[in-house]
């Protein structure tokens, strides 16, 4: 599966070769053409050099976007430029499968996922499991306390 991070670096390379190379191959034949002809230094700088200042700065928006959307997908262990696309922690963490805890440095293999769903499975359960008990104690609770009623004690209601 390509990567997200990896598709928009790709983009961003191509759109940065291709304004480079538009400027160079305009310029050039601008220049070997003859249609340029350039009346003094200031209007050569601003019409060759300086124009390209305008493209770097896009260059550089297009880095900047690139940069805070890597940051965002990549995995948060310091130093890993991988897609982070695994959460760890509940989702605190996106990490790689490198760095995830549950699949120790390695792609997870078949096994493992199978493994980690059945578990991901009996911890739902568990959890469901718990909080059924705890509703079945509070309403076992509720009908004892209902049942052993004395209506010379009953809190008249408010
Ligand atoms: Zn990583």
């Amino acid at each position: 599966m390509p990567s997200i991070a990896g598709l928009v670096c790709a983009a961003a390379a191509g759109i940065a070769l291709w304004v480079i190379h538009g400027r160079l191959v305009g310029h050039w034949i601008e220049v070997h053409t003859g249609t340029v002809n350039e009346p003094g230094p200031y209007y050569g700088f601003w019409s060759g050099f300086g124009s390209d200042l305008a493209e770097f700065g896009v260059i550089g928006a297009i880095g900047t976007g690139v940069y805070q959307l890597v940051k965002k997908y990549n995995c948060h262990y310091p130093g890993c430029w991988r897609v982070g696309n695994h959460q760890a922690a509940g989702g605190q963490f996106s990490l790689c499968y490198r760095h995830h805890p549950d699949y120790q440095g390695k792609k997870p293999t078949h096994e493992l996922i199978q493994q980690l769903h059945r578990e991901h499975l009996e911890r739902q359960q568990a959890i469901y499991g718990k909080l059924h008990e705890v509703h079945e104690h509070v309403t076992a609770k509720q009908a004892a306390a209902n049942g052993t009623d004395d209506p010379a004690r009953r809190v008249r209601p408010r």
